[in-house]
């Protein structure tokens, strides 16, 4: 009955992990989560009151296709003010959320069999969509002691005619990694002379601690025209369950993702748009102060994990996460999936929620959110230095 996409398509491993948490609250648990990737600070003020007016102002009805009006133009002069890229507001596709849009994204750019790179480790979902519109997934692996990051040179060999995209997560979930200014102009320059599109998810661009955060489509115009750009307020307002995200493109394919979410969605909520432009238009200290925030949980971990034995990990510039290399208790664990088994022991007897990195591409880590409070931090790191002398 079912078709081949759906009987291939893994589910969510972040979302099925978080599902899995809940329920184990349910029961009268107390978990530990650091598993999914989601602000543990509340949607702003602002945006909460943008949200109750829009429903008392009736903004309850259909409107367009690729979002407000006004909510484009707050997302255009968001991306020349803080990115240093000029759109217009019908270059923009308002989503619910970034996984909407990168769905569209793929579906206007793939024909069935068309390739798209994808860097590896990836986030979970991207194989998924990419094989969901008939596209085939070529992954790329990146080197460890070079924090995941590729260049050209990695990527060449993977291309073929059927190459038609990469999608680049910059910063990375799981690894937390930047490619700056100079080592995203490296990869990207030749790969657009070769006529690639550029999927540029950047979910994390405000979680950056140690430099400046580029938006790719701002290097030039010629990247720019070949450049979808993938935002959206999950991450950066704390805004997850109003799923608000967008694509920023060149007009033609614009009117393209709009016409394509017009048959999906509609449009994204109303009343989330309103809280979303709130959230865009107000002033940023709540942004500073996370990222601070964010900022001194990572210089935590990464001093605590000095002295648990056996883990290493690539020191994250970005996001909210940690992917710790737990290669070493392959032997002692022996497990057909280390990460899921040493994630299911973390969970079942230790009860920290961590997300295995064979959902990432890579079964060697585990992906540690802190997106939690310091509390939880420091709690969940000392069961895991436990866990982590008991199998050396
Ligand atoms: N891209 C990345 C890299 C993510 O981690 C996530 C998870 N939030 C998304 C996209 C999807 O975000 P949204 O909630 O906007 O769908
Ligand atoms: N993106 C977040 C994560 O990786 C939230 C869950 C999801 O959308 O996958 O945990």
């Amino acid at each position: 009955m079912l078709s081949k996409r759906a009987r291939d398509m893994a589910p969510s491993m972040t979302l099925g992990i978080n599902a899995k948490v809940k329920s184990l609250e349910a029961e009268g648990k107390t978990i530990i989560d650091l598993s999914i990737g989601e602000p543990d600070f509340l949607t702003p003020d602002v945006a909460k009151e943008a949200g109750k007016a829009a429903i008392d102002n009736n903004m309850t009805r259909y409107g367009p296709a690729s979002g407000s009006l006004a909510l484009r133009e707050t997302i255009a002069k968001k991306l020349k003010e803080e990115n240093g890229v000029e759109y217009a507001p019908t270059d923009i596709v308002v989503t619910s959320g970034a996984k909407h849009a990168l769905t569209i994204a793929l579906t206007a750019l793939l024909d069935p069999g068309d390739e798209v790179i994808i860097p590896v480790p990836y986030w979970v979902s991207y194989p998924e969509i990419v094989k969901l519109v008939e596209g085939v997934p070529v992954f790329v692996k990146g080197k460890k002691e070079k924090d995941f990051k590729l260049t050209f040179e990695e990527v060449a060999p993977y291309l073929s005619e059927k190459t038609k995209a990469i999608i680049l997560t910059n910063p990375s979930n799981p690894t937390g990694a930047v490619y700056f200014k100079d080592e995203l102009e490296a990869l990207v320059v030749p790969l657009v002379e070769k006529g690639l599109m550029i999927l540029s998810d950047e979910i994390y661009e405000r979680q950056v601690y140690d430099g400046d955060f580029v938006s790719v489509a701002s290097l030039s115009p010629e990247i720019k025209a070949h450049t979808i750009l993938i935002n959206g307020l999950s991450k950066s307002a704390a805004m997850t369950g109003w799923r608000i995200g967008y694509t920023a493109t060149e007009p033609k394919l614009a009117k393209v993702l709009g016409d394509i979410s017009s048959h999906l969605v509609s449009h994204p909520s109303t009343v989330s748009q309103e809280a979303a432009r709130a959230a865009l238009e107000s002033a940023q200290p709540d942004m500073k102060h996370r990222r601070e925030k964010y900022k001194e949980r990572r210089d935590y971990i990464l001093d605590f994990l000095k002295d648990v034995p056996g883990i290493g990990c690539v020191a994250p510039e970005g996001a909210f996460y940690v992917f710790l290399d737990i290669s070493s208790v392959r032997d002692k664990v022996k497990a057909e999936s280390l990460s899921l088994q040493v994630c299911e022991d973390l969970l079942d007897k230790h009860q920290v929620a961590l997300v295995p990195g064979i959902g990432f591409g890579a079964d060697d880590f585990l992906r540690l959110s802190y997106a939690a409070s310091m509390d939880d931090i420091k709690e969940a790191l000392a069961r895991i230095k436990i866990y982590m002398e008991q199998a050396q």
